[in-house]
C-alpha cells in the first residue's frame, strides 16, 4: 500500500510538475505575442507628498491586455520574462512611453510631476543601461530630474561597484533614484552608506497593521527617523484607509502612495484626476470636522 501511496505521489508530482512548465511555455509564447503586437499599456499611480498634500509624482506601473486571457498582472509575467529574456524589449518600451506620458503630463500640469518607473535587475547590469536612459531621455525631452528610477534591494545588492558606478552615472545625469519595497530583502544597512540614492520606498507590508500594531508602527517611526537622518526622502507604499494616512501624516513628513488616494489608472484617467482632485488632497472622502 506504501508503494501504491509512494506512486501516486510520484504520479502527482510530476503531473504538477508538467503542468507548470507547460503553463511556462505557453507564457512565454504568449508574452513573444504581446511583445510583437504591443498588448501592453501603462497605468499610472499617484504619489503624494503628505506636508503639502500634492501629487509629487506618478509610478509607473505595466498592463498586459490578453486577447483571450485579460488581465494578466506584473506579478505573473515580470519574473518569467526577466528568466526568458524577453524583459529587454519590454523595458525599453516601458521607459520610451513613461518619459513621453511624463512629457505629455508637465506640459499641462501646473506643478512639476515625476515620473517613477520600475527597473528590472537585468535591465539595470546590462552595460548598455546608462546609454539608454541618456538616449530614452533625449528622445523624449523629458527633463532628466523628472525622471525616477526604482530599483529593489537585490539588484544593488549584487555586483556592488558596478552597481555603484552605475547609479553615480545616473545622478549625474540628474536622474532620480527610489530603493523600492524597501524592508522585504536581505537589507544591510550598511549599504544605504555607500549607495547615491535620493528616496527609500517602504514596502507596504508595514503599513497594513501599522495603526493596531505598535510592531509595526515601531518599524516604520525607526526607518523614518534613520533614512531622514541620512539625507534622504521617504515614500510609505500601500497606504489604503484614512486611518494608516492619518496616523502616519500625523507623525512623519513623507510621501505617500496607495489604494487610499488612487489606484493606478490610466493616462487620460490620471489626467482628469489632476485637473480634478483638490489642491491640497484631502482623499477620496474629505475627513469630516
Ligand atoms: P511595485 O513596484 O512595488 O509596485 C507597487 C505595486 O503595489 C503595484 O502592483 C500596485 O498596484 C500595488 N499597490 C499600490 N498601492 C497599493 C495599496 O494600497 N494596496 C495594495 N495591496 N497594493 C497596492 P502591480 O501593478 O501589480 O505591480 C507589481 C510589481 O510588478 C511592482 O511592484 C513591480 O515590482 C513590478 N512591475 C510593475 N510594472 C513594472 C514595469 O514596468 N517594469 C518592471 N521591471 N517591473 C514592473
Ligand atoms: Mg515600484
Ligand atoms: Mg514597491
Ligand atoms: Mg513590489
Amino acid at each position: 500500500k506504501a508503494k501504491r501511496q509512494g506512486r501516486n505521489t510520484y504520479q502527482w508530482y510530476t503531473d504538477e510538475l508538467n503542468r507548470k512548465v507547460f503553463e511556462r511555455v505557453n507564457l512565454r509564447h504568449a508574452l513573444q505575442q504581446a511583445i510583437e503586437q504591443s498588448q501592453f499599456e501603462l497605468h499610472y499611480q499617484p504619489q503624494i507628498y503628505g506636508p503639502t498634500g500634492q501629487v509629487s509624482g506618478v509610478e509607473a506601473l505595466i498592463r498586459w491586455y490578453h486577447p483571450e486571457r485579460g488581465n494578466i498582472s506584473p506579478g505573473q509575467f515580470i519574473s518569467l520574462a526577466e528568466d526568458t529574456g524577453q524583459i529587454m524589449p519590454i523595458s525599453e518600451w516601458v521607459l520610451e512611453r513613461a518619459c513621453r506620458d511624463a512629457v505629455r503630463l508637465n506640459a499641462s500640469a501646473t506643478m512639476p510631476v515625476t515620473m517613477a518607473v520600475n527597473i528590472s535587475p537585468m535591465q539595470f547590469q546590462r552595460s548598455g543601461f546608462l546609454a539608454s536612459i541618456q538616449r530614452v531621455l533625449k528622445q523624449s525631452g523629458l527633463a532628466p530630474e523628472l525622471l525616477e528610477l526604482e530599483l529593489t534591494e537585490g539588484v544593488l545588492m549584487e555586483s556592488t561597484e558596478h552597481a555603484i558606478q552605475t547609479l553615480q552615472d545616473l545622478r549625474s545625469l540628474g536622474v532620480h533614484i527610489a530603493l523600492d519595497d524597501f524592508g522585504t530583502g536581505f537589507s544591510s544597512l550598511s549599504y544605504l552608506k555607500h549607495l547615491p540614492i535620493n528616496k527609500l520606498k517602504i514596502d507596504r507590508s508595514f503599513v497594513r497593521d501599522v495603526v493596531t500594531d505598535p510592531r509595526d508602527a515601531a518599524i516604520v517611526d525607526g526607518v523614518v527617523t534613520m533614512v531622514a537622518k541620512l539625507g534622504l526622502e521617504v515614500l510609505i507604499e500601500g497606504v489604503e484607509t484614512a486611518e494608516q494616512y492619518e496616523y502616519l501624516n500625523a507623525r512623519h513628513s513623507t510621501y505617500f502612495q496607495g489604494f487610499y488616494f488612487a489606484r493606478p489608472m490610466s493616462f487620460s484617467a490620471l489626467r482628469s484626476f489632476l485637473d480634478e482632485s483638490p489642491h491640497p488632497f484631502s482623499g477620496p472622502e474629505p475627513p469630516s470636522t
